[in-house]
């Protein structure tokens, strides 16, 4: 009948239910794509083949039975590799975790996987989600689908990629900078970061702890809504105290009309500098569709985002540098044989278990953490992030979104861009909404004029109004001509069911 990679998450539960086709057909069916289409994009670091066609016979097991399937009985979905799933290794893309075998499953997992979806393995990242690339992953980079010789953005590339290569149907990615919605966009996908505390991050590898947040991939905003669901299913979760409670439908209003509500667009920002003409382009596309579908376009301001990423390369090496402190080559991860003191066995460890963003961002925080130092930058840091909070919640007074890119530019190739500095920058538009705990989303708008690149416009909305912020989504991607699209080198390769 035809591509896999055709049919959202919704239609394979639907068809699943309706007996066209079974959950082991479409779990072969994503493994033929993963074999025919992963060599050349690279998204995968594990493939846990056994343990989705286990359960996807499962699933087949309880339609046979009669049961009332879950709401995602059967959908491909991969993970992000600092995610924790029993049974498989949990590595972080880091020579430091390399044979860490997970001990326990994350909280998201096994949300999802109660959600009945087919697990089929763990996804590529920056190491310790450091970056914007992938590329500085301990094992290999992951190609742009779009453009093999280009970045598919970080750190959740992985997710990202095998998402745009329609080798599965939904990933799960982390963002604490914008790591989901920044390659979301590059590779010509959906994706979203929820409000801070919106999903638990219980067995997801810490980075950033009061930055973090775990979302969803996909190629429909209808399945990043059904993948959200799941991942709050069940409310809070004891093992994150940082986890709201309280289920929402977010299917409920997604496909209400935006008639009469406001998105906000900062003047400025689309005059930055950086900003590539063709994604300037791209989001006065954005603006007008959603004119066009109702809503007023009102200009706003958020006068202390200039410093968002002077803020954030404070508080993020800060909180990393306390976080992977637990990698001392004892009780984690990669052990330096033959040292002869506790010292050396830590250093050593460290010294050849961590690549060098991950060593950069630890001596940087450690530095800003010390005494004397500390006041002077930890603590400015922590009040511009008061004033940038502030800014929101008055501009989320005037409006109900806030429009703007996720990236200043579509996919560079690889190792374009070498200075760290530079990468930093990059992240202009997606820190903010992090350091405020905002929900955000990248919805891919049009291919680039010059480039033929996807573009994606990111939608920002307040605290907790994550259902509204995907009915303002799925309004933009009505509008725009990218639902379901698949990369075209890889659309339909392997994959048939
Ligand atoms: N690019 C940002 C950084 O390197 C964001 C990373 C992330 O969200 N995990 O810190």
């Amino acid at each position: 009948m035809g591509c896999f990679d055709a049919l959202s998450a919704r239609q394979i539960a639907a068809g699943i239910v309706a007996g066209d086709f079974s959950a082991t057909e479409v779990a072969r069916a994503s493994l033929d794509a993963i074999a025919a289409r992963d060599g050349q994009v690279q998204a995968f670091l594990q493939l846990s083949e056994d343990r989705a066609l286990a359960a996807a016979a499962k699933t087949d097991a309880a339609r046979a039975a009669g049961e009332v399937l879950p709401p995602l009985a059967g959908v491909p979905v991969a993970f992000k590799d600092n995610m924790n799933l029993m049974g498989t290794r949990t590595t972080c893309a880091s020579r430091m975790l390399e044979t860490y075998e997970s001990a326990y499953t994350a909280t998201c997992v096994q949300r999802m996987l109660d959600a009945g979806v087919t697990p089929m393995g763990k996804l590529n990242m920056d190491e310790f989600a450091f970056g914007s690339t992938t590329d500085s992953s301990a094992f290999h980079p992951t190609n742009n689908p779009w453009d093999t010789t280009r970045v598919p953005g970080g750190s959740s590339g992985g997710s990202a990629a095998a998402v745009a290569s329609g080798e599965i149907t939904i990933a799960l990615g982390s963002d604490t900078g914008g790591s989901i919605r920044q390659p979301a966009s590059l590779c010509g996908v959906v994706g979203m970061k929820p409000t801070y505390g919106m999903v638990s991050r219980f067995g997801v590898v810490a980075f950033g702890s009061s930055l973090d947040q775990v979302g969803p991939f996909g190629r429909h905003v209808e399945d990043v809504a059904l993948a959200l669901n799941a991942l709050t299913a069940g409310g809070h979760d004891r093992f994150d105290s940082t986890s709201q409670d309280g289920e929402q439908d977010f299917l409920a209003h997604l496909n209400d009309s935006i008639e009469g509500r406001s998105v906000g667009v900062i003047p400025a920002l689309f005059e930055a500098k950086g900003l590539a003409p063709e994604v300037r382009t791209a989001l006065q596309r954005a603006a007008d569709k959603l004119a066009d579908a109702g809503a007023n376009i009102i200009e706003v301001d958020l006068p202390n985002m200039a410093s968002a990423i002077a803020a954030y390369y404070v508080i993020a090496p800060c909180e990393a540098f306390s976080n992977l402190a637990r990698y001392d080559g004892v009780r984690y991860g990669y052990q330096e044989p033959g040292c002869s003191t506790l010292a050396e066995q830590s250093s050593l460890s460290r010294a050849h278990g961590f690549g060098a963003e991950a060593k950069r961002r630890q001596m940087l925080g450690a530095y800003l953490l010390s005494s004397g130092i500390y006041e002077k930058y930890y603590l400015a840091a922590q009040k511009v992030r008061t004033l940038i909070t502030a800014d929101y919640r008055r501009a989320f007074k005037q409006v109900d979104a806030i429009l703007m890119p996720a990236s200043p530019t579509p996919a560079w190739k690889h190792g374009a861009i070498s200075d760290p500095a530079e990468l930093y920058l990059a992240d202009i538009y997606t820190i903010s909404n992090n350091i405020a705990g905002n929900c955000g989303i990248s919805v891919p708008v049009c291919l680039g004029a010059e480039s033929g690149l996807p573009i994606g416009a990111q939608l920002q909305g307040p605290v907790f109004a994550d259902a509204q912020l995907l009915t303002f989504a799925r309004a933009l991607e009505r509008s725009c001509s990218m639902e379901g699209v698949v990369a075209p080198g890889f659309s339909g390769r392997g994959g048939e069911l």
